[in-house]
């Protein structure tokens, strides 16, 4: 069985108003410290994990593009070290500011970083502005440039459905992104959900209180359309709802969580799963304040907020339903019995296509994504 490490770091030079992560911009940040603390965590997690396949160690944030290369280097050594494996995959995710900087990115090379992820987000100047980025279309353009010269893979994020996005601006993303040497893309709409993210999420407050006016649904939909047509006209191709790639360069990392693997989550505000199939499970999240985090490693203790049991049903429910977002289907074998009689007018309706022993949901039936996992689940 495969996992992945997913290492959370968790500071940001700004807090952007639509984000519900885990992140702090205190200053100064503690560097070695953090990386220490990680590493004494992976100490006392990695045992649970013994006898599996690190195929990937993945680096987010926050903006761990402000964690100095050489205490990455001294984390993803001891990943590998610990598990007697180089993993196939190493991400750092970046933003334009920090990746346009060629020696920095030498540097991220040689610590073993194999993939930088850029968040992009557009390449129009007023809808950057209006979701509060720092950096400019021009920086985000040279730092996939130099990311390409520096990495085998360039992942970049793009938001969509934001104030002034229209689907020309769509399109123009996309376009720009496929002509550039990047080999991945996510793509996501912004959601900002009143009743699930956190009280001081500003842009989350100003929709409260109708203060935010954001693009309608059918808009929203046209947009996400004219950056799929994008990516495609420029060689990149759907696998998952959100995610395009070139032929060969999917996520390795992501795709663990899709088809329903182990994922070891470290650092303050990190999820992790340790899954057995037929057996059920745990999903524990870390204390997301980087001082609650850091005290608790430097006690010994596991730096979990909450540990949630999952019993086999909730398992294989998360298989069929993750495993749907993906082009390449879940095994039929996953979806009861019961439910069944509901494939065969999906694929009368050209929602899903059945073969191979495998349930694969088409183009259309990825955007019905939620109400289709519904009718299949127990
Ligand atoms: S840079 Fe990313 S993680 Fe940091 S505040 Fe902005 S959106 Fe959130």
């Amino acid at each position: 069985m495969a996992f992945g490490v997913y290492v959370h770091f968790p500071w940001c030079a700004v807090h952007c108003p639509y984000c519900d992560f885990a992140v702090s911009t205190a200053r100064p940040i503690p560097q070695a410290r953090y990386a220490d603390a990680v590493l004494a965590e992976l100490a006392l997690r990695a045992p649970a994990f013994e006898g599996r396949e690190l195929a990937s160690v993945y680096l987010g944030g926050g903006t761990p593009s402000l964690w100095e290369p050489d205490q990455v280097a001294r984390v993803v050594a001891g990943a590998a070290a610990r598990f007697g494996a180089r993993p196939r995959e190493v991400t750092l995710e970046a933003n334009p500011e920090s990746a346009a900087d060629a020696g920095r990115l030498r540097a991220y090379r040689d610590a073993g970083v194999n993939r930088l992820s850029v968040g992009v987000q557009s390449f129009d100047a007023g809808v950057l502005v209006k979701l509060g980025r720092r950096h400019g279309p021009e920086q985000a353009e040279r730092a996939l440039r130099l990311a390409g010269e520096v990495f085998e893979d360039v992942a970049a994020d793009l938001i969509y459905g934001a104030r002034r996005s229209t689907v020309a601006t769509a399109a123009a993303d996309a376009a720009r992104l496929a002509a550039l040497p990047v080999t991945h893309v996510s793509a996501y709409a912004l959601t900002l959900d009143p009743e699930i993210m956190a009280e001081e999420v500003p842009f989350a407050r100003m929709r409260r209180e109708g203060r935010l006016p954001l693009p309608g649904d059918e808009e929203v939909l046209a947009q996400a359309r004219a950056i799929r047509a994008g990516l495609r006209r420029g060689g990149l191709r759907r696998y998952e709802i959100s995610n395009f790639a070139r032929p060969g360069r999917e996520a390795v990392h992501n795709r663990l969580y899709w088809v329903g693997e182990s994922y070891l989550g470290l650092g303050a505000g990190a999820v992790g799963a340790l899954l057995r199939p037929g057996q059920g499970g745990v999903r524990w999240s870390n204390h997301r304040g980087p001082e609650t985090y850091l005290a608790a490693v430097e006690a010994g203790r596991a730096p979990s907020a909450e540990e949630e049991p999952l019993d086999p049903a909730a398992v294989e429910r998360e298989r069929l339903m993750l495993g749907l977002r993906l082009r390449e289907g879940v095994p039929l074998s996953l979806v009861p019995e019961a439910r069944r009689r509901e494939l065969e007018p999906l694929r009368r309706g050209r929602l899903a296509v059945l073969g191979g022993g495998r349930v694969r949901l088409t183009s259309r039936g990825l955007d019905l994504h939620s109400a289709i996992a519904e009718r299949l689940l127990p």
